[in-house]
C-alpha cells in the first residue's frame, strides 16, 4: 500500500486525502489550523447560516457537485434563488442592475445591453462595432485590462470587468492575466474575433447550461468539510501541525511536522503556493522559486445580521459590486437572505460584505464602522445590526498575473519530473472550489495510478470548454 502525506487541510487537501484513501493509499493529512476546511468555514448565528469564506460554487464545473454526491450530500445541493437574481453595480452613487445575459465581460444578449445605463452610448456603439472584428491570434499574454480596453473600451473595464473580477479575485485587472483568468474569451477572440459574437454563439448552442449559476449546500459549505472528515474517520490520520520541510529520501519522502519526521512514498502540497515553496525547496530549488512568484491577496468577509422589519429600504436582488472608481473599502456585498434564502430565517436579513487587501489591517470595530458607513452611502441604509461576524483571510486569493500560464506550466513540468510529488490547490489552474477539488482528484489519480476516481466512467474531468473562470452574479 502506498503511504502518502498531504500538507494542507483546506478543501484541496481534504479532497486529495479522501480520493487517495479511496484508492487504497495509507494517508496522513497535516494541517496547522485549529479546524479543517481552510477558508471554508460555516458558522450559525441567530439561526442564520453564515459563510465566513466562500459561499457557493459555479454550477458549470462539475467536480464539487460530484464530490458532494459521493459524500451523500446530493439532497443538500441547492441553487441560488435565481428568481431574485439581479446584481447591481454602483455608478455615480446609484445602483444599476448588471444587464441580463452578461457572460462575465461579454454581452450574450443585445437588448439589455442597449437599454442599460451602466455604460454610455459611446461604449454601446463600440460594443456594437466589436461584433465585426475578425478572428485573430495573439501570441503571449496580456492583462485583463488591456484585453477589455481593446475590445470594449475603458468604461466597460471600469464598470463591468474590474468590479466583476474584484468580486472573484480581489485583484487588479491591470495585473491579472487574460489567458489564465478569462481563457474562454481569448479562445473566442481567436475563433470569432468578437467576444460578443462568441458569447451569442455560445448562448445559441445551449452550452451555457440551464439552471442556477451557483450551487451550494443547504447547511453551508462547511457540511462538505464535515462529510469529508466523517468519511475519512479511521482511515486517514489527521495531524494538527505545521509541515516544516520535505526531503527526498530513498525513492520517497521524509516530512518534518512539529519536529517529528515521517516517511512516505508520495507527498501532496495542498497548501497555498507561498507555503508550499519553503517546504519543497530541499526537493527542488527551482520549483520553490517559481511557486514563490505567485502572489496572493488578502480577503475579508463581514456578515451583518438585521431584523427583517428594519430592512424595508433594501432593494431586491443578490447584492452589489463597487467598481474601483466608486470604492472606499468594500468590494462587494451579498444580500444573503435573497441569494440563498433558506440560510436566513424569515424574520432576519444578512448582508455579507466583501473586502480586499486594503482593509485587512483595520481593527474589527473599524471594519464594522466602515461597512456601516458605506452601506448608508450606497443603500441609504443605517439600521442597527443584531450581530456582526468578521473573518480575515490573509494571503488567501491566488493572483494569476500576466505570464501565469508559463509559470503554471513550468511548475507542472518540474512536478511531473519528480516521482511521487504533487502540487494541488488554487495556485495553478483555477481558484474556485470545483477547480481545487479537480486538482486534488488529479493529484490522487496521478499518485495511485487509478483513474478516474469518484466519477462514472467516461464523464469529463472538468466543466465545459473554457469554463475556467468563475462568473459573478
Ligand atoms: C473570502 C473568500 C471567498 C471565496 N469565495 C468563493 C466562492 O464563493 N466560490 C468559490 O468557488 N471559491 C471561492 N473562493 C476561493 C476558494 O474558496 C479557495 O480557492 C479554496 O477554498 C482554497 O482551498 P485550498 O484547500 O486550496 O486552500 P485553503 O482553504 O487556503 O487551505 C489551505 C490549508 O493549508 C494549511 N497550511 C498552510 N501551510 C501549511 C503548512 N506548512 N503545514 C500544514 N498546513 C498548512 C492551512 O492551515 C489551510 O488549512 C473564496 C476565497 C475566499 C478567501
Amino acid at each position: 500500500m502506498k503511504r502518502v502525506v498531504v500538507a494542507g487541510g483546506g478543501i484541496t487537501g481534504l479532497a486529495a486525502a479522501y480520493y487517495l484513501s479511496r484508492a487504497g493509499a495509507s494517508v496522513r493529512l497535516i494541517d496547522k489550523a485549529p479546524r479543517p476546511g481552510g477558508v471554508i468555514q460555516t458558522i450559525a448565528v441567530e439561526g442564520c447560516t453564515l459563510e465566513q469564506g466562500p459561499d457557493s460554487f459555479l454550477a458549470a464545473k462539475p467536480a464539487a457537485v460530484e464530490l458532494a454526491r459521493e459524500l451523500g450530500l446530493e439532497g443538500d445541493i441547492i441553487g441560488s434563488n435565481d428568481s431574485t437574481r439581479v446584481t447591481y453595480v454602483l455608478r455615480k452613487g446609484r445602483l444599476i442592475p448588471l444587464p441580463e445575459g452578461l457572460m462575465m465581460v461579454a454581452p450574450a444578449r443585445v437588448g439589455p445591453m442597449v437599454r442599460t445605463s451602466l455604460v454610455g452610448w459611446g461604449t454601446k456603439l463600440r460594443m456594437g462595432l466589436e461584433y465585426f472584428r475578425r478572428p485573430r491570434r495573439m501570441d503571449g499574454d496580456r492583462s485583463v485590462a488591456e484585453f477589455m480596453r481593446d475590445h470594449y473600451g475603458e468604461e466597460s473595464l471600469e464598470y463591468l470587468g474590474e468590479p466583476l473580477l474584484a468580486g472573484v479575485y480581489g485583484g487588479d485587472p491591470e495585473k491579472l492575466s487574460v489567458r489564465s483568468v478569462l481563457g474562454r474569451f481569448v479562445e473566442m477572440e481567436e475563433k470569432y474575433g468578437s467576444l460578443t459574437r462568441g458569447a451569442l454563439a455560445l448562448r445559441r448552442s445551449g452550452r451555457t447550461g440551464g439552471g442556477p449559476l451557483f450551487r451550494t449546500l443547504k447547511r453551508g459549505l462547511g457540511s462538505m468539510v464535515d462529510a469529508l472528515v466523517a468519511a475519512m474517520a479511521g482511515k486517514v490520520e489527521m495531524i494538527r501541525a505545521e509541515a516544516e520541510t520535505v526531503e527526498a529520501a530513498g525513492g520517497g519522502y521524509r516530512i518534518r511536522a512539529a519536529g517529528e519526521w515521517m516517511e512516505a512514498d508520495g507527498f501532496v502540497a495542498a497548501c497555498p503556493a507561498w507555503a508550499a515553496a519553503p517546504l519543497l525547496r530541499p526537493v527542488n530549488a527551482r520549483l520553490a522559486e517559481v511557486l514563490e512568484t505567485i502572489p496572493y491577496h488578502d480577503a475579508m468577509t463581514l456578515s451583518l445580521g438585521y431584523r427583517r422589519q428594519d430592512c424595508a429600504r433594501l432593494p431586491p436582488g443578490f447584492g452589489f459590486l463597487v467598481p474601483r472608481r466608486e470604492r472606499e473599502k468594500m468590494l462587494a456585498c451579498t444580500f444573503v437572505h435573497n441569494k440563498f434564502d433558506h440560510r436566513v430565517p424569515a424574520g432576519m436579513a444578512v448582508l455579507r460584505c466583501f473586502f480586499g487587501r486594503d482593509a485587512i489591517a483595520m481593527d474589527d470595530a473599524g471594519v464594522v464602522a466602515a461597512a456601516r458607513r458605506e452601506l448608508e452611502r450606497i443603500l441609504d441604509f443605517s439600521a442597527e445590526p443584531v450581530f456582526s461576524s468578521l473573518a480575515r483571510w490573509p494571503r488567501a486569493m491566488a493572483q494569476y498575473t500576466v505570464g501565469h500560464e508559463e509559470r503554471a506550466a513550468e511548475i507542472e513540468s518540474i512536478v511531473r519530473g519528480i516521482p511521487g510529488l504533487e502540487v494541488a490547490g488554487n495556485s495553478l489552474r483555477g481558484i474556485g472550489i470545483p477547480d481545487c477539488i479537480r486538482s486534488a482528484r488529479e493529484a490522487a489519480e496521478s499518485l495511485t495510478g487509478q483513474a478516474p476516481l469518484g466519477r462514472p466512467a467516461g464523464t469529463p474531468q472538468s466543466g465545459p470548454p473554457g469554463s475556467r473562470e468563475r462568473t459573478a452574479g
